[in-house]
C-alpha cells in the first residue's frame, strides 16, 4: 500500500514501512489511526511508560494528516470573538490558552526529535470584503488586550499587496507566531519520535471492530489486539466503525495541487516569504510556497465519496481568480484529502466509556488541534485529566439526518454560504 501521489509523497522524508498485524497480541493502550491525533496520543502515552500498539489501516499518515494544507493556525478553529460571545471571556481565553499549547507541544516535537519538516513561522489571512476590512485592526487589539497575544498586525491593502502579489484582498492580519509545515514530513517524524519510544506501529492493519469489553479486544483482518484502552483517531476515514460518534462529524473533501518550481525570483514576487496564506471565504483558499519554491495551493471541496476526475482542473480556477498571472504555469501535483468537521467547529473529544477515547472533527484546523487531543487524552489516561475535560466539556451537535441523511442537508447549507461569500 502506498501514499496518494502528492508534492509531499514526492518529497517525503523517512517513510518506514511498518509491519501488518498478523497475530493476536496484548498491549495497555491500542489507538486505532495513525494521523497526527493517533500518532501524539501513541507517542505521549509510551514517553508515560505505557505500553501501546497503534494499528493504521494503510499507511501511516495516509488520511488528512499527509496530505493537509500545513498551515498551523493560532487559537481554534472557532475565532476567540465568536467563542467569547458563546461561552464568555474566561473560557475563550482558556481555549486560547490550549491552542498556544498545541502549538508549543509541535515546536517542542520538532525540535526534540530532529524532525525535518520545513515548519517556518508566520500566516496571513486575507481579507476578501470591503466591509471587513476595518476587521483586522479591531482583530490584533483584542488579541493584543484580552488574550496576551501581541503577535497580530493588522496590513492595509498595500502592506497586504506588497506580500502577496493578488489584487483580491482588501486587508489583511499577520500573525507571526503561526506556522507552516511539511504535514506528510512532520506526522513521519512522530511515528520515528513514537517507535523509538516503545510504540508497536502496524500499516496495512484496517480494524473491523472491538469488543466492548474491559479488557478490550480489538479485531484486525488479520490478527487482534486484547487492551485495557482504546484510542479512536479515525476523524473523516472513521466511516462506520463507531456510529455512536460518525453522526457528530461531517466528512468533506477538499483538494491541493502543486505547481511546477517558479524560480526563487518570480516566488517571491508571488508571496515574500514561506509564511502561509488563507482567505475569508466560506471554502477557504490556501496556499503557501514549498520549499523548492513551488506554489502550493488549496481551494475547493466536495461533500460526496470521492474525488473530482480531474483535481487540477478541479482546483486551477480558485488559483487563477487570485493569481491570473498564473496562467502559463504548469501543475505537476494535484491531490485530495478527507477531513471532518462538526457543526459548530468545535473539536468533538470524548470518552465513549471508561476504557474508550475519541478525538475528530476538528474541521479544518487538526494539525495543532489534533496533535493536542492525542496528548490530552494520554494524559488522562494515565490519570490527568484536567486538559481532556476543557475539551470534552464543549457542546457538539447531532448533524441534521444523523449518520444517513447529513449529506443532502450539508450540501444545501454549503451551496447556501458559498453563494453569500460570492455577494
Ligand atoms: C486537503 C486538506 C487540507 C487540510 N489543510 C489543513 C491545514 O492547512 N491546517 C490544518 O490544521 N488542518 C488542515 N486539514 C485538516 C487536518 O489535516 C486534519 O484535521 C488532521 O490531519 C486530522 O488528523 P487525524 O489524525 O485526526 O486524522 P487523519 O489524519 O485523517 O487520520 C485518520 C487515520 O485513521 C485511519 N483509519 C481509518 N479507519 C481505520 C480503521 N478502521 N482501522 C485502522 N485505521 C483506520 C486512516 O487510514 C487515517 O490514516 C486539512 C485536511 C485536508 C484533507
Amino acid at each position: 500500500m502506498s501514499y496518494p501521489d502528492s508534492y509531499y509523497a514526492a518529497t517525503a522524508v523517512g517513510a518506514v514501512e511498518h509491519p501488518r498485524l498478523l497475530e493476536s497480541i496484548r498491549a495497555d493502550v491500542c489507538v486505532i489511526g495513525g494521523g497526527f491525533t493517533g500518532l501524539s496520543a501513541a507517542l505521549n502515552l509510551a514517553e508515560q511508560g505505557m505500553d501501546v500498539v497503534l494499528l493504521e489501516a494503510e499507511r501511516v499518515a495516509f488520511g488528512a494528516s499527509g496530505r493537509s494544507g500545513g498551515l498551523i493556525g493560532s487559537g481554534q478553529r472557532m475565532g476567540p470573538v465568536e467563542m467569547e460571545e458563546k461561552f464568555g471571556l474566561e473560557r475563550s481565553r482558556q481555549f486560547w490558552g490550549l491552542a498556544e499549547a498545541a502549538k508549543a507541544e509541535i515546536r517542542e516535537r520538532v525540535a526534540k526529535h530532529e524532525i525535518a519538516c520545513d515548519l517556518c513561522d508566520g500566516q496571513l489571512e486575507g481579507i476578501h470584503k470591503k466591509r471587513h476590512a476595518g476587521w483586522p485592526e479591531q482583530y490584533a487589539r483584542a488579541l493584543a488586550e484580552r488574550y496576551d497575544y501581541p503577535h497580530v498586525r493588522a496590513l492595509d491593502r498595500e502592506e497586504t499587496r506588497n506580500l502577496v502579489a493578488t489584487d483580491d484582498f482588501v486587508a489583511g492580519i499577520y500573525d507571526s507566531q503561526a506556522m507552516t509545515v511539511h504535514p506528510l514530513n512532520y506526522a513521519l517524524g512522530l511515528a520515528r519520535a513514537a517507535t523509538d519510544a516503545g510504540v508497536r506501529l502496524y500499516e496495512n492493519s484496517r480494524v473491523s471492530g472491538y469488543s466492548q469489553s474491559d479488557p478490550a479486544t480489538i479485531s484486525t483482518t488479520g490478527g487482534s489486539v486484547t487492551a485495557s484502552f482504546i484510542v479512536l483517531a479515525c476523524n473523516g476515514y472513521l466511516d462506520k466503525l463507531e456510529p455512536r460518534v460518525a453522526s457528530k462529524i461531517m466528512p468533506i473533501n477538499n483538494f491541493l495541487i502543486a505547481t511546477e518550481p517558479l524560480g526563487a525570483e518570480r516566488a517571491k514576487k508571488l508571496i515574500a516569504g514561506r509564511f502561509g496564506i488563507h482567505d475569508t471565504r466560506f471554502v477557504v483558499n490556501y496556499f503557501r510556497l514549498s520549499d523548492d519554491n513551488r506554489l502550493l495551493f488549496g481551494g475547493g471541496e466536495n461533500y460526496r465519496r470521492g474525488f473530482p476526475k480531474d483535481i487540477a482542473s478541479f482546483v486551477r480556477p480558485f488559483m487563477l481568480a487570485l493569481f491570473p498571472q498564473l496562467g502559463n504555469v504548469r501543475i505537476d501535483y494535484a491531490w485530495g484529502g478527507t477531513l471532518s468537521v462538526t457543526v459548530n467547529r468545535l473539536p468533538h473529544v470524548g470518552r465513549l466509556k471508561p476504557n474508550l477515547y475519541f478525538a475528530q472533527g476538528f474541521s479544518g484546523h487538526g494539525i495543532s488541534t489534533g496533535s493536542f487531543a492525542g496528548k490530552v487524552i494520554a494524559e488522562a489516561i494515565t490519570g490527568t485529566a484536567s486538559r481532556f475535560d476543557v475539551f470534552a466539556s464543549l457542546p457538539i451537535h447531532t448533524f441534521p439526518g444523523g449518520t444517513l441523511l447529513r449529506y443532502p442537508g450539508m450540501v444545501l447549507g454549503m451551496l447556501y454560504y458559498s453563494i453569500k461569500d460570492r455577494l
